[in-house]
């Protein structure tokens, strides 16, 4: 082979390798950026289905007034009555008994309950019954409770509500009343015309769980004859005794001629004020402080 085509042969080599080079880089190229816009398509896909996971788990665990102004397609109606506490006492008395913890827990001292009371006066706040609500009154509407129908209702708390111009509901266990320790009749006649409310607590406290149909319903009707002859009032308002119910017992109720009934479960979420028959409600122990009082009415529903 003359130099002149050995020149000539080395050079169309070169050119060869030389565009294979450039071709394979381009291989590469092309498949090294189909690469990344395949990782940033994936990647920011990923990112739409965490920030909308986010925004459903954000609604669900804000307040309802935020909820609706942020533009959701059809937000869903919050009842007024779902921001109403109803607040569960039983005795407003003196008393800690060391060998009587359950008396004790389920007695408040009228000192405690009259710095609730004021706590609630000064802050806006007004007692409502049962008959409005459903509707409510504005947000600083609340309910307070009372069972068994003890003597310190009139002697202690009755007085109390009076001096702050609010209203109570008394459960009244009807074949206990007159008692060395309870309500006599007169007293509940005079706290009923004194703008109290004055509902049912059954007959004898039974266990509406485990009764039968017909105890349940003469205890229920029973009880509520009884006090409607003695207040002259409807009597509309039921406390299921130790909280104890079934699944018929709404049903039960409502045949009977109530409107509402108050169980002793702590409210948790909103949703559980749509059962007129099944209303949570705030317990109220002997050791609860102002702080720890007005805490849980300021985190309503808790
Ligand atoms: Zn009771």
């Amino acid at each position: 082979m003359s130099l002149v085509r050995l020149q000539r042969y080395m050079h169309r080599r070169n050119l060869i390798k030389n565009r294979r080079k450039f071709l394979i880089s381009a291989i590469i190229l092309v498949f090294l950026t189909a690469i990344i816009i395949g990782v940033v398509f994936v990647y920011s896909k990923e990112q739409q289905i965490n920030a909308d996971m986010n925004t459903e788990e954000s609604i669900d665990n804000q307040p309802a007034e935020i909820v609706q102004k942020e533009s959701l397609p059809e937000p869903k109606p919050i009842p007024k009555s779902e921001s109403i506490p109803i607040v569960m006492y039983h005795h407003i008395r003196d008393y800690d008994v060391e060998n009587d913890s359950i008396g004790t827990n389920l007695s408040l001292s009228p000192s405690k309950f009259e710095e609730q009371l004021a706590w609630l006066k000064n802050n806006g706040y007004k007692t409502i019954t049962f008959d409005n609500f459903s509707s409510g009154s504005d947000n600083k509407s609340i309910i307070l409770t009372f069972d068994d129908g003890y003597k310190d209702a009139y002697t202690n708390a009755y007085p109390l509500l009076k001096k702050y111009g609010f209203s109570g509901v008394f459960y009244i266990i009807t074949s206990f009343i007159g008692r060395d320790d309870t309500l006599a009749e007169s007293q509940i006649k005079e706290m009923s015309v004194g703008g109290m409310i004055i509902g049912s607590h059954t007959q004898t406290h039974i266990d509406l769980e485990k009764s039968t149909v017909n105890t349940i319903s003469s205890q229920l009707s029973e009880s509520k004859n009884i006090l409607e002859n003695i207040t002259g009032a409807k009597i509309t308002d039921f406390c299921y005794p130790s909280g104890r119910y079934n699944e018929q017992s709404p049903k039960n109720l409502e045949n009977s001629g109530f409107k509402t009934a108050v169980t002793t479960e702590s409210p948790t979420n909103a949703d559980q004020f749509s059962n007129l028959f099944l209303l949570p409600r705030i317990r109220i122990n002997h050791n609860d402080s102002i702080n720890s009082f007005t805490a849980r009415i300021g985190k309503f529903p808790l």
